[in-house]
């Protein structure tokens, strides 16, 4: 792989040997039906490269957990229509008030842009692999009776969590923008807005509008007024929603830089009643930063408070700009994901806007773009001793195994391996079931179980017989367990 990164070792990513064992805690102790990958967008404006790699590596971790736990994935998309489109200033009070996208724009328009901007690319990816999904905006949520009933619960006991949602007033924000028609604003800070709780369905909100005074909305489960919420106020009550143990475990997937907010969600959600194995599972993906190590932001770009990163292209702001088709940029996302993923080192960390494009440029394309329109599966040609071979071709063996060569880091479950006896015609195809990676291959016979790997001799035997083969810097790289199945001769 010409395109891989050079990436540090860390903590983190020495502890694991796969990016998504950082999932394996929650997905044993839950043991769900199914896991839903949630990943989140403003829907204010064009997405960014920075947007197409969370969304990409929420798809590609969802096909990686489907195919290591053998469980059903989906990723849910959340098109956050509360986003604000504009700002104004009251002039009377010299409160700042919004009108968010829902408001500004209607249904029908809104409907016409998140299709416009996502589906394209999210009906690439979800083609290619194999992975369900549902987009659903913040408007349509927030009208959901449970969403609304979780809010009023919340409600009645804000006074715990208050001080985790807004560490620096101990106020949550929460905003009804203004229902006389064709208004919809909003005080953006919620400085006069009240919210009194009635009873345990009915909340009523006072508010004023900069245009039409002071108004009241009632809230209840199946009520129409609109509950927008701050932030960390709204993932707080979508995360307590997604609580409710039904056998699906919710893993949020965000960028690197929600991790400190995140730990204040996960504080409030505790503070009223949540365990720690009730809180949803987390995901940070990495960041896209500038040469100076800020995430690369497209408002203080346009804004003239930032320059675009040298190396970077004007696709990686607006990637409806990307030259080529959504299909190629969807598979020259999941080159870039696979390569993410194929180490921890190269998942826990960020990337600068250059190292990104040059990771999304040529090499990886052909590769990739063979795999994915191939109807055949892609095949590896492996040598295998005449003993070994027809051990395999006999359905005595069912695990190979191999140090972890460059040409071997991306041998995957579904994948075929022909092997072939050296120096003659003869072969047998398998395919690979799982790929197991093992720090030696002691730990990796003791795992597998030796007869598994050979069932005519011994564990101390095949570990001698092994290392034989392989010297010491070769057992470093990381030793592969391949469970395969023989395939039609
Ligand atoms: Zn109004």
């Amino acid at each position: 792989m010409t395109v891989c990164p050079v990436s540090p070792n860390t903590v983190l990513a020495n502890a694991l040997h796969h990016a998504e064992d950082i999932l394996t805690p929650r997905i044993l102790a839950a043991s769900p039906e199914r896991v839903v990958l949630v990943v989140g967008a403003q829907i204010n404006g064009v997405p960014h490269v920075g947007t197409s790699l969370v969304q990409s590596l929420a798809f590609a971790m969802a096909a990686r957990l489907r195919d290591r736990f053998a469980i059903p994935t989906e990723v849910l998309f959340s098109a956050l229509d509360n986003a604000p489109y504009e700002l104004t200033t009251d002039p009377a009070s010299g409160h700042r008030y919004q009108r968010a996208y829902a408001q500004a724009l209607g249904h029908e328009a809104l409907a016409d842009l998140v299709t416009g901007l996502y589906q394209p690319l999210f009906t690439a990816l979800s083609r290619h692999l194999k992975i369900p999904h549902r987009v659903e905006t913040y408007s349509r949520q927030q009208a959901d009776e449970h969403f609304r009933r979780t809010w009023l619960r919340l409600q009645s006991r804000l006074d715990a969590a208050r001080w985790w949602l807004a560490p620096s007033t101990g106020i949550p924000h929460l905003r009804v923008p203004c229902p006389a028609p064709g208004c919809g604003w909003a005080e953006k800070d919620a400085e006069r807005t009240q919210v009194h709780l009635i009873d345990r369905e009915t909340a009523r909100i006072t508010a004023v509008c900069l245009h039409h005074g002071s108004y009241e909305a009632t809230l209840t489960p199946a009520g129409d007024a609109y509950l927008d919420l701050a932030t960390l106020y709204r993932n707080a009550v979508k995360e307590l929603a997604l609580s409710d143990p039904h056998g699906t475990l919710h893993v949020m997937v965000k960028g690197g830089d929600w991790v400190f907010g995140s730990h204040l969600v996960d504080e409030a959600l505790q503070s009223v009643g949540l365990t720690r194995s009730q809180l949803p599972a987390r995901l940070f993906c990495p960041q896209v930063v500038t040469d100076t190590g800020a995430k690369l932001s497209k408002s203080l770009i346009r804004e003239g408070r930032a320059l675009l990163p040298e190396g970077a292209t004007n696709w990686m702001l607006d990637t409806r700009q990307w030259p080529g088709t959504t299909t190629e940029y969807a598979e020259q996302l999941l080159c870039l994901t696979d390569t993410l993923l194929s180490d921890p080192r190269h998942f826990f960390r960020s990337y600068s806007a250059s190292e990104i494009g040059r990771m999304m440029t040529a090499p990886a394309r052909q590769e990739r773009s063979q795999s994915m329109n191939d109807t055949t599966d892609r095949v590896h040609e492996l040598h295998l001793y005449r003993e070994y071979f027809d051990l395999v071709a006999a359905g005595a063996k069912t695990i190979e195994v191999r140090v972890k060569h460059p040409h071997l880091a991306d041998l995957a479950a579904g994948d075929t391996i022909r092997f072939r006896v050296k120096g003659t015609d003869e072969t047998c195809e398998v395919k690979v079931e799982r790929v197991t990676e093992y720090p030696d291959f002691e730990a990796l016979l003791d795992s597998e179980g030796p007869a598994n790997v050979n069932p005519t001799t011994t564990r101390d035997r095949q570990l001698a017989n092994i290392r034989a083969i392989y010297p010491p810097e070769k057992e470093a790289l990381g030793a592969l367990a391949i469970q395969m199945q023989r395939g039609p001769a």
